[in-house]
């Protein structure tokens, strides 16, 4: 006789730290162990004798509906007569607000005459790992890959070994979960594959670091596809590197589209840049057209001294300053002596040589604060605030002389002179004079000049 022979049954079961209830064939309950009391949380008194269709016991199955007594266990394993594994089912108590959990089991004690059978349960508290919901389900659905790893035998060719994948892993690779399980997820890499990104996974699963990359991988057909993984190290409860979890995507899509963006992106550069190369150089034409018109509107096109109109603008600005300031206004009309003769004898393009130097001559001459311009054809117009009187006839011979000193040296190596008759009009500017009139004057006194035989200078002064 062996020792074990003297543990007695019922010193077994009042230590035992599972739950067992012993039901005669009518289901009335005649033993229940300590555990199974304290778990039901009712008193020796208030279990013995009670049967299973005592309307006391409430019990619901794992949907939450309550269990009708003929699904009881103690029902089950009388009417099948077979034993009962691994039930779970929960208990309702006025006194808890959740249910009890208990995963049972229960199987039938026959005798000889059925009616002396016993059917023994046995159950404990399940209420800690059961959840609402399945963490396993998830795992299994998401549409996420989820692959784990043992943690040793992380070394090449067979390491590290696939324990689980999930259904979508089955999906991206077309590996079924038996063909990969005992595997290396390396039989997904291939001849693109970055090896050093691959060495950088490696060393992180050895340092038991978690490690995110994306490496290409290819399915059991060879198709290549991008994937992003995370891998973590999970840990047992001595704190112990275990295995690996990955949880991983396949980004060929993202990836395609970053890409594609990219290009997007550096097209849309080219085509800004471009675009901004034409305003630039659109504005600078613009630019140049609105100076070249505003040149068009204010200045000669042969001479480049203000023309006609400009003239008239700023004479009339000269002439209220005078007005204003109480002086002298001198202006002046100045033709060019038998010009004509110049075109005839010279050609055309000489005469315009000739406008042009005399042009030039004026614009030396005068100062910022002078106003004259080409009047038309060979006559030009200024327009000068005097101090004195004797001023006129000095600025105006001054001018005379120096353009009868000008010399244009033609094709044939001669030289050509060209003289002026300038006329004036001086007058002290009040409220009742107009400007029209001055020039008039001054057309006149040119007139005068021409007539003394050019070559002159002739004043009008009007008080
Ligand atoms: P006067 O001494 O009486 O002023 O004689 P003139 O020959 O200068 O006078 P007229 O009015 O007979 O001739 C003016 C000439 O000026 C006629 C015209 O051909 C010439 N002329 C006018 N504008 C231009 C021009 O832009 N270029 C050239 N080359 N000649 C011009
Ligand atoms: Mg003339
Ligand atoms: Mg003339």
């Amino acid at each position: 006789m062996n020792g074990f022979s003297r543990v007695t049954l019922q010193a077994l079961l009042e230590n035992a730290n599972i739950g067992v209830v012993i039901h005669a064939w009518d289901t009335s309950i005649v033993y229940a162990n300590p555990t199974a009391l304290k778990l039901l949380r009712l008193s020796h008194e208030q279990i013995i004798g009670k049967k299973s269709m005592d309307p006391q016991w409430r019990f619901i199955d794992e949907g939450n509906h309550p269990l009708p007594h003929e699904k009881f266990p103690v029902s089950l394993v009388k009417r099948f007569r077979a034993p009962l594994t691994n039930e779970v089912l929960g208990l309702i108590d006025s006194q808890q607000l959740k249910p009890t959990w208990f995963m049972v089991n229960a199987y039938l004690e026959t005798a000889q005459h059925i009616g002396d059978s016993f059917i023994v349960v046995t159950f404990n508290d399940i209420s800690d790992q059961k959840h609402l919901f399945s963490f396993s389900e998830i795992v299994d659905n998401a549409q996420d890959v989820i692959i784990v790893t043992e943690a040793d035998n992380l070394e090449r060719p067979l390491g590290p070994r696939i324990v689980y994948v999930n259904k979508a892993f089955e999906q991206l690779t077309g590996y079924s979960k038996d063909e990969v399980i005992g595997e290396t997820p390396r039989i997904l890499q291939g001849k693109d594959t970055d090896i050093k990104e691959l060495s950088r996974v490696s060393q992180a699963l050895k340092n038991q670091q978690p490690i995110s990359s994306t490496i290409l991988n290819y399915s059991k057909t060879g198709h290549p596809y991008w994937l992003s993984m995370n891998i973590f190290p999970l840990t047992n409860k001595y704190g112990e590197v275990t295995h690996f979890a990955a949880l991983e995507r396949d980004v060929t899509g993202d990836k395609y589209y970053a890409e594609q963006l990219e290009s997007r992106n550096k097209s849309l550069k080219e085509i800004k840049e471009n675009l901004e190369h034409i305003i630039t150089e659109k504005t600078q034409a613009l630019h140049d057209a609105n100076k070249q018109l505003y040149q068009h509107a204010y200045y000669d096109a042969l001479t480049s001294i203000p023309n006609r109109r400009s003239f008239y603008e700023q004479a009339k600005q000269q002439f209220s300053r005078a007005k204003r300031d109480k002086k002298l206004l001198l202006t002046s009309i100045l033709d060019l002596d038998y010009f004509k003769n110049v075109n005839d004898t010279h050609g055309h393009d000489t005469g315009d040589r000739m406008l042009i130097e005399v042009a030039n001559t004026l614009s030396t001459f005068f100062r910022q604060e002078d106003v004259y311009g080409r009047y038309g054809g060979e006559e030009f117009i200024f327009c000068i605030l005097l101090n004195e009187e004797k001023q006129a006839i000095e600025i105006c011979e001054r001018l005379r002389e120096k353009i009868a000193s000008l010399s244009i040296t033609l094709d044939d190596n001669t030289s050509l002179n060209i003289t002026v008759s300038i006329g004036v009009s001086i007058t002290l500017v009040t409220e009742e004079s107009l400007f029209e009139e001055e020039i008039k004057k001054a057309d006149k006194a040119l007139y005068n000049a021409k007539s003394k035989g050019r070559n002159c200078v002739d004043i009008t002064f009007s008080s």
